[in-house]
Order: C-alpha cells, then structure tokens, then sequence
C-alpha cells in the first residue's frame, strides 16, 4: 500500500491558530505553482513507475480555493503517469467558505471520493475567535453540495471560552451532516502564531482540562458510532482513513509541493517550505528537496513503535519481527517494564490500553533510546 500527497499552500486568510504552510494572498500565483506541482510529478514518475498507488490525498492550505480544473488536472496526471489502483481511495481538505456546486461536481468527475471539511466549531463566535472564514451554516451548506459521499468533519478542542456544550454541538452538526469521520484535534498554541498570546494571557483551558473536554468528546462520538482508531480520529465501521493509515502503518508515501514529505524505500525527505524556492527549484529541473535520509536501525524501530501506538490496531509483532529480524519485547524490554500497566498484548498485537491512549505521548517517551 502506498499514497499520493499533494499540498496546496493557498488560503483565503490565515487562522489564528495555523502554523501550516499555508499562504494566504498568494492566490494569484497559484497556476503557477500548479504548474510546477505537476511538472514536479512528471520528474518524480519513471522512479515510481512500479508502484502501485491505494490513496490520494489534496492537503494544505485550502486545495478547495484553488482553480477547480487545476484538482482535475492533478487527478488526470496521477491517472496517466502512476499505477492508481481502481478503488482508490481519493480525499481532498475543503474549507466551508470556499466550495461551490460547480467545484463539487467537477472534484466528483476528476474521481475525488472523500471530503474533509474543516468544521472546528458551531459556535459563530468561536469561529471568527479563530480566524476561520465561514459560519457553522456554510458548513452545513457545504455538506449538503457535497452528497452523499464519504466526509470527514474537523472539531477542535481547547478553544478559549468554549464549553462541554459548544463540543457537543460541533459533534452533533457534523454527524447531522453525514460525517462518517470525525478528527477530533486539541490546539496546539505554537509559538509565533497569533493565539500564542491567547495562551501567554492564560485565556486557554489547561491540558486537565482538555483531557477532559477529549473525554466528554469521545464519549459522545462512541455513542453516535464513531469508533476510535487513531487519538484523534473516529469513523464509522469501515470509513477509516486509508490514508492516513497507512501514514501510522509505516507505509510508503510520495509527497509533491511545497513542504511535502515523502517516505519511500526506507528513505524520508521533504520538500523545502519556501515557496518560492521550491518554484525555482522546479522550473530548474532541480527536486527543492531539503532533507533527505534512509531512516534505519534503532530510528526505524522506534519509529514503527510511535506510529503503530498511537492507533488502536496498536503493534503487530510478526510485522516488528519480519522488518527488523529482532523481537520487539527483546528490543524495548526496558520502556515495556517501565508501561506494562498502560499496555496489552492481544492476538499477536501489542496497543496501548483504550483508557491510556488520550496521554500516548508520556507513555512514547519512554521507548525513544
Ligand atoms: S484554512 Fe487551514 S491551512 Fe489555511 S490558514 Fe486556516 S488552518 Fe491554516
């Protein structure tokens, strides 16, 4: 199994919280760097010519603010120039303030199957708080352009003044709306953004407290029939993420444009963040790789770990064993001591307890060497 990302760094405004690689007012540019996107794709297909390809996934930035036909272009390449399997699983981001009737049907043409809609929040003032650039209404009109397909919605947890009932409404807009997937993600105040302040005045709740609005969330997610797999993502039986699957599977990926990462063959290496560079990189027939290196040994091992913990599927040990030809309980005999009590070990798969997964990253800590 293995994916195709593509970043589209354009936004509309930038949110308060977003420290994506995301370029609002740069729009105007954005044929261009298409056009180096799908030259960048051309270069990158003879070496990748005997893969087969499962999942594609639009990211950003807002993908749904760019020219249609430039998706559809995107989606035409893949198809001419790559092994896409048949039943490819083919998901584009959409911001509600961005999509049209018009876009809709044409990503539907180009063969785009699953929507992911940034929601965040229903509640109006929390959304403007955040910078976002719709109302929980378009939302809901955007969901209703999108069908019947398979959507995800996006909710954010650990806003300033939202409360248990604000995140009860998101959950429950989004299920209304269809979502057969929920990401439920706690925000991450980084330094430098402008909610960095918010959380410098102490105006965010604390991480006791977004524990708990996590387990308010999750507990009404399990009784709408969302099932966890991942910390923070909940689908309906059978509407995981393929792609981002086979992210914590350790699967192979290619990544086109701007900041893009790719992982194939063992090696990991990222495109460089500067658009411009990355521009002129391309339209020079260099690749703007900017970090580059096979991932090996203990690395690689605990990297396999991270990921495979972090989901409820947790660890399968033949895959540990028929990787690296060593045992995983040999090899992190110490941190496993050290976790027993938050671990368990079933059907040949070593997971994280349901009840310790939300706090995975103390747990992880200790099996880095
Ligand atoms: S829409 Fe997404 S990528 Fe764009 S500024 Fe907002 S959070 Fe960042």
């Amino acid at each position: 199994m293995a994916g195709i990302y593509i970043h589209i760094p354009f936004c509309k405004a930038k949110c308060r919280y977003c420290d994506f690689t995301s370029y609002p007012g740069k729009l105007g540019i954005s044929d261009a760097y298409m056009a180096c996107v799908f030259k960048e794709m051309k270069l990158r297909a003879p070496e990748l010519r005997n893969k087969r390809f499962d999942t594609v996934y639009f990211g950003g930035g807002t993908p749904s603010v760019i020219d249609p036909m430039s998706i559809v272009g995107c989606m035409n390449l893949v198809r001419s120039d790559y092994n896409l399997a048949d039943d490819a699983e083919v998901t584009i981001e959409v911001n509600p303030g961005t999509v049209t009737a018009e876009k809709i049907s044409l990503y539907k043409k180009a063969g785009i199957n699953r929507f992911s809609v940034g929601l965040q929040s229903a509640n109006d003032r929390i959304l403007s708080d955040l910078g976002r650039i719709h109302t929980a209404k378009d939302f809901e009109v955007a969901c209703d352009l999108i069908g019947d397909a398979n959507l995800n919605a996006d909710v954010m947890i650990g806003l300033k003044d939202q409360t248990l009932k604000d995140i009860d409404d998101a959950v429950m807009l989004a299920s209304k709306c269809g979502a057969k997937h929920i990401s439920l993600y706690a925000l991450t105040p980084e330094d430098g953004t402008p909610i960095y302040t918010d959380y410098l005045n102490g105006e965010l709740p604390d991480a006791d407290e977004v524990a708990d609005q996590y387990d308010h969330a999750r507990a009404l997610l399990k009784e709408l029939g969302y099932l966890r797999y991942e910390v923070s993502n909940f689908a309906k039986k059978g509407f995981q993420s393929g792609h981002n699957l086979n992210y914590w599977r350790r699967g192979e990926y290619i990544g086109f444009g701007v900041a893009a990462s790719s992982f194939i063959g063992g090696r990991r290496f990222t495109n460089t963040a500067d658009l411009d560079d990355y521009i002129k990189c391309i339209m020079t027939n260099y690749y703007p790789v900017v970090d580059d290196g096979m991932v090996e040994g203990d690395d690689a091992k605990f990297e396999m770990v991270m990921l495979a913990l972090r989901t409820s599927e947790g660890l399968s040990l033949a895959k540990y064993k028929n990787e690296f030809g060593t045992d995983f309980p040999v090899d992190f005999f110490e941190p496993l001591k050290k976790n027993v009590k938050f671990l368990e070990c079933k059907n040949g798969r070593v997971r994280i307890k349901d009840k310790y997964l939300y706090v995975q990253n103390r747990i992880l800590t200790d099996f880095l060497h």
